[in-house]
């Protein structure tokens, strides 16, 4: 079974996501991690995130690498553990372009099917129902207001120990959400058949509850 969640930035997709995983036993895979740590090599590299081909080729030769554990997921690339380092800003601030790239896309869709082959998941993204697994049996779109969802991220990074503005970050939360969905390979759209859960003033539990029943029914 593979439950496909999507939405915008700052919806609490990672949180509920690998929640619904844990609730149901199965694995989770996070591919906004996966488009996070091409960018930070590709920074590291000192390369153009204008240059698609060349940013498909890095991920071809350096495939990332998803371990779940029981602090969560951790990610590495060429050998370095890269969790904390692909949350940073820089890369958040790169990232968008980076996956708007066709060549970059097919490369890492190719990747996450593969992964999801066998077995059950939770899958998290911006086009796994519509693009990654349109035959997903439980199809999401999580999202939320433009402040709220603004409000959680300003809150996960100041318990972090980050100084961040909140108008900064509701900025950086419009500016993705026109990136990821105005841009012409695969725009971040409401899946076919999928359910819309609006978390406004939803909790954690609740949104996971809420999930977890959908897959329930479905393994009925
Ligand atoms: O989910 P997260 O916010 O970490 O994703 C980072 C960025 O990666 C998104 O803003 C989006 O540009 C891109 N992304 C994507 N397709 C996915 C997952 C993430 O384009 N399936």
């Amino acid at each position: 079974m593979i439950v496909a969640i999507d939405g915008p930035a700052g919806a609490g997709k990672s949180t509920v996501a690998r929640a619904v995983a844990d609730a149901l036993g199965i694995g989770y895979l996070d591919t906004g991690a996966m488009y996070r740590a091409l960018t930070l090599m590709a920074l590291r590299d000192g390369m153009a995130v204008s240059d698609g081909p060349a940013l498909a080729d890095l991920a071809r030769r350096h495939p990332v690498e998803l371990a779940n554990g029981p602090g969560g997921v951790r990610v590495h690339v060429r050998g370095d553990d890269v969790t904390m380092a692909i949350r940073e800003a820089d890369v958040t601030g790169a990232v968008s372009e980076v996956a708007a790239h066709p060549d970059v896309r097919h490369e890492m869709v190719a990747r996450q099917r593969e992964i999801m082959r066998h077995g059950d998941w939770v899958c998290d993204g911006r086009d796994i129902g519509s693009v990654v697994f349109p035959e997903a049996e439980v199809k999401v779109f999580l999202t939320a207001s433009v402040d709220e969802r603004a409000r959680r991220r300003h809150a996960e990074l100041v318990t972090r120990g980050e100084r961040v503005d909140l108008r900064d970050i509701r900025d950086d939360v419009e500016r993705r959400d026109l990136a990821d969905s105005s841009r012409a390979a695969s725009p971040l759209v409401v899946a076919e058949g999928a359910e819309v859960v609006d978390t406004t003033g939803m909790s954690i539990g609740q949104v996971v509850d809420r999930i977890a029943g959908l897959a329930r029914g479905v393994a009925r």
